[in-house]
């Protein structure tokens, strides 16, 4: 079995596979099958034909596994990678405090951080992401951004500020210079990420609203995570103005724009109005009907990441996330990791794991799973969900190979999310100029 450290496939390679079944976002198909691919230059593939097995020699034999797309990680934050696992002490202040004591503040070190975190994706079977490039200190720092524009890694890094009380003026005013001094990009887009409703003023959401609108870029944020988020946006109390005020951020509800009844998600909505559309909402956990409509107008994506949420807690917190209400009303939701700090798989990064937890306790659809992990976050980011799909003839972005439990009655692709094993990766993408990745964002 593959380590999961270097794709099996190189580019140019020609093979003929047979896999147990094949699956994308439309369905399973049961094989066995011979799966004929040729890999692009960038590592990407074309599978050239999909025939029924007639005992054909093959240069590989995978009878037991299901072939999928490669996968896209809409919410993470490679630049933590070194941090590692952590355990949760129990208090979300004091963890936020370790992660801005622990994490790399050089760019020499950020960059090493993200080279190890696109590693870890790879071996997961991620070929784009949504990455954070966090701000260690009073300012935006570019060199996680640099760091993953130039690992052929696909996706988006965005740009994440913070915004509130005594430091909002200089949030803001930092993130339009650095926004406006960036170079082009080549293999991913640059976004802006405002940290959290509870670290972003209105007038900061307001800003990125402009920056997106200004720059074509995606706007990305974390949304409605926990209780005390929730107390702070609508009352202007609790923990999180206790840490603010710690800080010596806090002034006043009414000049930070809380403290009026608004949920978190409200509280968004009213900054970004029109411009928000697209918005790409980390966690979505505590949200109410009204909340969900107001995504929906928004066309916004949820970034569900059920390993982060278990890890902090939140899920008991706030309740049941509301995935399923979610894709009803229209919202593009998928699954993401958040950082390594919260994970459980020290050898890769992937939100197929995420997955797993959530077929595994609440019998999700594999196929709306698989989706989850590959059209859905393909669509938030502004990727062309085309190239996740297993198509013949058509170019893809990459090629797994997932194990399987076999027996368990409900197909293939239902074992896939059973076991804990590493995906096999044949092919990524990796390289390819970002202007070859339509951007078809938008419309759900
Ligand atoms: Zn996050």
């Amino acid at each position: 079995m593959n380590s999961g450290s270097s794709p099996i496939l190189a580019a140019g390679d020609a093979c003929l596979l047979r896999v147990g079944a094949v699956a994308d976002d439309r369905g399973e198909r049961p094989g066995p099958w011979l799966v004929r691919v040729l890999v692009d230059r960038f590592g990407g593939a074309t599978i050239s034909e999909i025939q029924s097995d007639r005992s054909a020699a093959v240069d590989l034999d995978r009878p037991g596994a299901v072939l999928v797309p490669a996968f896209v990680n809409a919410h993470t934050h490679l630049d933590l990678t070194d941090v590692g696992i952590r355990p949760f002490g129990g208090s979300f202040d004091a963890w936020l405090e370790m992660v801005m004591d622990a994490r790399p503040r050089t760019a020499e070190a950020i960059r090493a951080a993200v080279v190890a975190g696109v590693r870890l994706s790879r071996a997961g079977g991620v070929v784009a992401v949504g990455d954070i490039a966090g701000a260690p200190g009073s300012s935006p720092e570019l060199a996680a951004m640099f760091a993953l524009d130039e690992s052929g890694m696909g996706g988006v890094s965005f740009m994440e500020f913070f915004a509130i009380g005594a430091r909002e003026r200089h949030g803001i005013d930092t993130v339009h210079t650095a926004f406006d001094g960036l170079p082009a990009s080549r293999n991913v887009r640059f976004g802006v990420q405002p940290h959290a409703p509870y670290t972003v003023s209105n007038r900061g959401y307001a800003a990125a609203a402009a920056i997106a609108g200004t720059h074509g870029a995606p706007i990305s944020t974390h949304l409605a995570e926990s209780p005390s988020e929730r107390r702070f946006v609508a009352d202007g109390e609790g923990p999180t103005r206790d840490f603010l005020e710690r800080l010596g951020l806090w002034t006043s509800a009414e000049e930070i724009g809380v403290g009026e009844g608004l949920s978190p998600t409200a509280y968004l909505a009213r900054a970004f109005g029109e411009r928000g559309r697209g918005v790409v909402a980390a966690h979505g956990a505590d949200l109410s009907d009204e909340d969900i409509e107001l995504l929906a107008q928004l066309h916004a994506t949820v970034v569900y990441c059920p390993r982060s949420a278990t890890y902090f807690g939140f899920d008991l917190a706030v309740g049941a996330h509301r995935y399923r209400d979610l894709l009803d009303a229209g919202v593009n939701v998928c699954f993401g990791t958040d950082s390594i700090i919260n994970l459980d798989t020290p050898d890769r990064i992937s939100p197929l794991d995420d997955a797993r937890l959530v077929v595994r306790r609440d019998g999700l659809d594999p196929v709306t799973a698989l989706a989850m992990l590959t059209t859905y976050p393909a669509r938030g980011l502004g990727l062309d969900p085309a190239k996740f799909r297993v198509e013949p003839g058509s170019p893809i972005e990459g090629i797994l190979c997932l194990p399987t439990d076999e027996g368990s009655g409900r197909g293939r692709l239902a074992g896939v999310f059973e076991n804990g094993a590493a995906p096999e990766v044949l092919t990524l993408a990796a390289g390819r100029a970002v202007n070859d990745l339509p951007a078809t964002r938008g419309d759900v």
